[in-house]
C-alpha cells in the first residue's frame, strides 16, 4: 500500500467514530474538481509514510482511536487493499472505506470478507454525464451501477455523496441522481469548495445557496433522508 498522508485525528470523516484518516496515493479518475491533485497523484516523498510507520502509530493509539477511515485517491486502486484492511481490523479498529465505485470486483470481495464497517461512495452525476464529470472519455458507467447495487445490498452501513459543482450539475439533476441510488441508507450533497489546488478548476463554481436547497428538495423526493453535508 502506498500511503500519501495520515490525519492523526478526525471527528468528521467516520460518522460516530473517533478515527484517523489514511490517504492512499493515486486515482484512476480525473475529476476536474479534484481538490487535492498533488496528494492524490504525486505526493512528495517527505509526506509519504510507510505501512510500518502507520501500523506502529495504530498500535500506539489502540484504545484512544476507535476507527480508521481509508480514503484517497481511490483506495481500491491498490490490489493489496483487502489485506491492508484486514490488518487494520485485526488490531481492533472499525474501518470506513471511501470509494469512487470503479472497482466493483474488489469491492464485492472486500464486502464479503466482512472487515468494513462503513462504506462511502461518490456518486458523481447522472449516468449520462458521468464521463464528463470524471474526466474519462468512454467511461464505463456499468462499473458504477454494479458498485451501487453491491453497497445497497451489502447490509453494511453506507452513504452515497455528490460534490455539487456548477456547471456540471444544476438543481434539476438531483431527482435523477438520487433515483440512481434509490433505497440507499444516506445521501449527502456537498457543495464544491475551491481549494485553490484543483485538477482543472477553470469555470467551476459552487452552486448558489438557493440552488443547493432546490437540489436537496429534488433529492429528498426520492431519498427523504438526503442532507447537505454538515447540516442537520
Ligand atoms: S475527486 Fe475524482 S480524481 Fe480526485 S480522488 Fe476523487 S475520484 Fe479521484
Amino acid at each position: 500500500m502506498i500511503i500519501g498522508g495520515l490525519q492523526k485525528l478526525t471527528l468528521l470523516d467516520f460518522p460516530g467514530t473517533v478515527a484517523c484518516t489514511v490517504f492512499t496515493v493515486g486515482c484512476n479518475l480525473r475529476c476536474p474538481f479534484c481538490h487535492n491533485p498533488t496528494l492524490v497523484f504525486n505526493p512528495p516523498e517527505s509526506e509519504r509514510i510507510s505501512e510500518d510507520e502507520l501500523f506502529a502509530f495504530l498500535n500506539k493509539r489502540k484504545g484512544i482511536l476507535d476507527g480508521v477511515a481509508i480514503t484517497g485517491g481511490e483506495p481500491l486502486l491498490h490490489s493489496d487493499i483487502g489485506e491492508f484492511i484486514a490488518k487494520i481490523k485485526a488490531l481492533g479498529y472499525k474501518v470506513k472505506l471511501d470509494t469512487n465505485g470503479t472497482f466493483p470486483d474488489r469491492l464485492e470481495k472486500i464486502l464479503a470478507e466482512g472487515n468494513v464497517d462503513y462504506v462511502a461512495m461518490d456518486l458523481k452525476n447522472t449516468f449520462d454525464r458521468y464521463a464528463e464529470t470524471v474526466g474519462i472519455r468512454d467511461f464505463d458507467v456499468e462499473l458504477i451501477k454494479r458498485s451501487i447495487s453491491l453497497i445497497r445490498n451489502s447490509g453494511v452501513d453506507h452513504e452515497f455523496r455528490t460534490t455539487v459543482v456548477s456547471p456540471l450539475h444544476d438543481a434539476g439533476d438531483f431527482g435523477l441522481i438520487a433515483k440512481q441510488i434509490e433505497g440507499a441508507d444516506k445521501y449527502f450533497l456537498q457543495n464544491f469548495v475551491d481549494s485553490g489546488d484543483l485538477l482543472n478548476g477553470e469555470g467551476l463554481t459552487e452552486l448558489p445557496r438557493e440552488e443547493l436547497e432546490k437540489a436537496l428538495d429534488n433529492a429528498k423526493k426520492i431519498i427523504p433522508q438526503s442532507k447537505i453535508r454538515g447540516e442537520s
